[in-house]
């Protein structure tokens, strides 16, 4: 049985000083994990003091990101050894944020899950169709050469650490949410490409989450969904009550 796992993606809307209050308010309230994970990705300069709030509860703290590379020249970027030194165990790749802003192309996304997993750090594996795609009836060939693409030479036992997050591109930030029925047939899509490629157990285990204008009040449409494991979620995951709710709502 997949354990329901909520992320909260705060990308670059929070301050360190918002940051840290958050995670002194929300560890007084969150209920146990033993039902539904969650964890919140935010900017690099909060996760040390985050985790150092965190401590004791079972709230995760994830980046938003790494750099491929072991270390070296790359001015800005975060490493997974930099990552892993602060506790941090858990990060966002290939979102469509950065597919689209910041030269995320499929490739280095396999590299990123790669060096994620060589680092003992969960991969929240983003994925997802454009607009576009979804018109022309493209969106399943769309998301499983993404999938391909990702998990290229990550074997069988590697790849059931990975959570994938399925982002409809269209639905991110726009209050215009897939229909939990969409969603659920994509996260279907996926599982059975994740089973031809690496057998059910592996399938099984793998959790799919699905993000995109997911909020409290239609947290539980998607849940309800057989392969839907939990949520990938930006805006409403920014104010301390709606988060709980979202898991409150699990
Ligand atoms: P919203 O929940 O704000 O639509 O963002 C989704 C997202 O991109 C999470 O990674």
């Amino acid at each position: 049985m997949r354990k329901p796992f909520i992320a909260g993606n705060w990308k670059m809307n929070v301050t360190d000083e918002e940051a840290l209050q958050f995670v002194t308010q929300v560890t007084e309230k969150l209920p146990s994990s033993d039902k539904v994970e969650y964890a919140l990705c935010a900017q690099a300069i909060s996760l040390k003091g985050m985790k150092e709030k965190a401590v004791g509860t079972d709230l995760q703290i994830g980046a938003q990101n790494l750099h491929e590379e072991e270390k070296g020249a790359f001015t800005g970027e975060i490493s997974a050894a930099a990552l892993t030194s602060i506790g941090v165990k858990l990060a966002i790749i290939g979102h469509s944020e950065r597919r689209e802003m910041f030269n995320d192309t499929d490739e280095r996304v396999n590299a990123k899950v790669k060096t994620a997993l060589n680092h003992g750090i969960t991969p929240i594996l983003c994925v997802g169709e454009l607009l576009e795609d979804r018109e022309s009836g493209s969106a399943d060939t769309v998301v499983k050469a993404q999938l391909e693409q990702a998990l290229a030479g990550i074997e069988s036992a590697r790849a059931a650490e990975v959570v994938v997050a399925y982002e409809p591109v269209w639905a991110i930030g726009t209050g215009k949410s897939s229909t939990p029925e969409d969603a659920e047939a994509m996260c279907k899509t996926i599982r059975e490409f994740l089973f031809d490629t690496y057998g059910p157990e592996t399938a099984n285990a793998i959790r799919i989450q699905y993000g995109g204008s997911v909020k409290p009040e239609n947290i539980a449409s998607y849940m309800a969904q057989d392969n839907i494991d939990g949520a990938l979620v930006g805006g409403a995951s920014i104010d301390v009550d709606s988060y709980l709710a979202l898991i409150e709502e699990t």
